[in-house]
């Protein structure tokens, strides 16, 4: 049944839906929600950097998830993936497909997505609303000068391999959720605001042009995504598996296999994994220094194209598992 015949019943049009709840003022597009097509102009002699993510109920979120945090994540991850490319984000578009018309939910829903836009600057300009299964996409439009955009196969031999924030506080939040630990009430509260309100670390991937040869962000666990940068760049690495950066909570689990795959392969941190020539570590430090965030060497790039991971005594451990991938 198309959505205007269902929302006919409820006295609210998709329009009336869409004018409520998706439109906001979008000055810096030509033209933004209400016609058939956004108009979008990148600034002069840059090019845009366009990427999609959509979350699924029953995937990436269950059905009773905080509407105000799903809108904010909803945005996040696909910000996320602008911050890895070091592109200004610039405008976003949302198909969504619900079950029904839920106000309540649709009020804090946008509100956390408008947020989280407005702290960053995006405008959305168009989207598509359906009748269906819970399922949410954005598509977000960035833009970079291109020849510095950050790309995955760009690191170079003798990199040295960072990453910002924390690693593994969203998988040990899910964990806990689904039984296989069980978190204090503080702990769990540290690692629920990793799995529900990822920070898309946007200031640092454009503070990384012209510095970082490679980036990419952790969705999908720490050695699955630095395995795509050494795959794209045809290198291997040697990974110090006691700098990998965790929270107390997770360090007092770290020597667990739990805890060690959180760290490893735990996916939903959006935090930035990137490599940058050793001559440059300083500069890399002030970067931390001036957004405040912290940024840790965790290992180097190496010739070939294995992964390396070391123990804190220098001997090579074999992790559990690659990181998450639908299908497998
Ligand atoms: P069409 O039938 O031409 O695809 P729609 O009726 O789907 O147009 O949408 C009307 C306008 O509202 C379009 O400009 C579209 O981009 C915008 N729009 C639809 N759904 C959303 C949404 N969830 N968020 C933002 N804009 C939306
Ligand atoms: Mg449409």
């Amino acid at each position: 049944m198309p959505l205007h015949l269902l929302l006919a019943s409820q006295n609210m049009s998709e329009f009336d839906l869409i004018k409520r709840y998706f439109t906001r003022d979008t000055p810096g597009a030509l033209l933004g929600v209400g016609d058939d097509a956004a108009l979008l102009q990148p600034s002069a002699g840059r090019v845009l950097a366009v990427s999609s993510d959509m979350l699924v109920c029953g995937t990436h979120f269950y059905a009773d998830a905080d509407p105000y945090l799903l809108g904010h994540k909803t945005l996040a991850v696909n910000l996320s993936d602008l911050a890895a490319m070091g592109a200004v984000p610039r405008w976003a578009t949302l198909a969504i497909a619900m079950p029904g018309v839920d106000e309540v939910w649709l009020a804090q829903f946008s509100a956390g997505f408008f947020a989280l836009a407005e702290a960053h600057g995006v405008e959305l300009v168009g989207g598509d609303t359906t009748r269906g299964p819970l399922n949410l996409c954005v598509t977000i439009f960035g833009e970079v000068q291109a020849a510095q955009a950050l790309r995955r196969g760009g690191a170079q031999s003798g990199d040295e391999i960072w990453v910002s924030g924390e690693l593994g506080n969203a998988a040990l939040a899910l964990a806990h959720l689904q039984g296989r630990v069980v978190l204090p009430e503080d702990d769990f509260a540290v690692c629920a605001s990793a799995l529900y309100q990822p920070q898309p670390r946007v200031a640092l991937g454009l503070a990384l042009l012209g510095l970082a040869t490679s980036a990419i962000d952790v969705s999908d666990g720490l050695l699955a995504d630095l395995g795509h940068i050494l795959e794209c760049s045809q290198l291997g690495a040697v990974l110090d598996v006691a700098a990998v950066p965790v929270s107390t909570v997770l360090r007092s689990l770290i020597d667990s296999p739990l805890g060690r795959q959180c760290a490893l392969s735990g996916g939903d941190d959006y935090e930035l994994c990137f490599t940058v020539p050793a001559s440059r570590h300083d500069a890399v430090l002030r970067v931390s220094e001036q957004l405040a965030l912290p940024l840790t060497r965790i290992g180097r790039i190496v010739e070939g194209h294995d992964c390396i991971i070391r123990d804190a005594a220098g001997n090579p451990i074999n992790p559990e598992s690659g990181g998450y991938d639908h299908f497998r």
